[in-house]
């Protein structure tokens, strides 16, 4: 595994669709970007149900063509069914550019992204873990990492600005800004499932 260098003009935490999207974008505007992510993909992660809007981001990305070639179930809409009522949402009638999305595999899809943020010259460093955050004033400039795998080789990377985009792990938001609260009106949870042999609903139509 090469080495996390010991300076970067932008250091983004995590690999996820969020970390691979901000890296891409702006080294294709001509930053140096490392990026640094604790696992190692492909890695497990919920959230498969993308929306059209995802379309135009793929667009900037320039990772349409990878998106539609990888195979994901193309998805037209969605069928919603709530005790004796159903609708059906056709993205067609919201946005005519937009008329459909993709139903993906987070762990394919996000490999995906973050592959083509590497293709695109983001310095992409898998199984290592930014451990802690160093500040000067209210600015955070450097950040010490350590391999989840491998030689377990730990080290330091100073920054002109961070990108942090480790998601529910949070890293800025629970460690250092201690902002992140939970809402007392919008009190949701949200759980999964996966079912297998499952029957389409008679009134779904075809890919919602
Ligand atoms: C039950 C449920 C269902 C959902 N369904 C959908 C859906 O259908 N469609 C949809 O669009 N969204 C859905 N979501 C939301 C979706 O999962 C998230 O919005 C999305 O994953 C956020 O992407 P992200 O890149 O911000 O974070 P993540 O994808 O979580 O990526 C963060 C990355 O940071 C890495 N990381 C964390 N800490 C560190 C660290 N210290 N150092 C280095 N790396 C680190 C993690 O390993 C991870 O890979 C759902 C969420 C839940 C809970």
């Amino acid at each position: 595994m090469s080495i996390v260098p010991s300076s970067t003009q932008v250091l983004v935490i995590g690999g996820g669709p969020a970390g691979s999207t901000a890296a891409t974008l702006l080294v294709r505007e001509g930053f140096d970007v490392t990026l640094l992510e604790r696992e190692v993909f492909p890695r497990y992660h919920i959230g498969e149900s993308l929306l059209p809007a995802a379309l135009e981001i793929f667009d900037l990305l320039g990772v349409r063509e990878k998106v539609e070639a990888h195979g994901f179930q193309h998805k037209p809409g969605a069928h919603i069914d709530w005790n004796s009522e159903g609708w059906n949402v056709k993205f067609e009638r919201l946005n005519e550019n937009q008329t459909y999305s993709f139903q993906v595999r987070r762990d394919e899809f996000d490999q995906l992204l973050l592959e083509h943020a590497k293709s695109q010259g983001v310095k992409v460093f898998e199984g290592t873990e930014i451990k802690s955050v160093s500040f000067e004033g209210d600015r955070p400039r450097s950040a010490t990492w350590s391999q989840t795998v491998g030689d377990r080789n730990t080290g330091e990377v100073s920054f002109d600005f961070l990108i942090d985009a480790s998601g529910r792990a949070g890293v800025m938001a629970t460690q250092y800004l201690k902002n992140r609260h939970f809402p007392s009106t919008f009190q949701n949870i949200a759980t999964w499932g996966y079912w297998k042999n499952a029957e389409r609903l008679p009134d779904g139509f075809d890919g919602a």
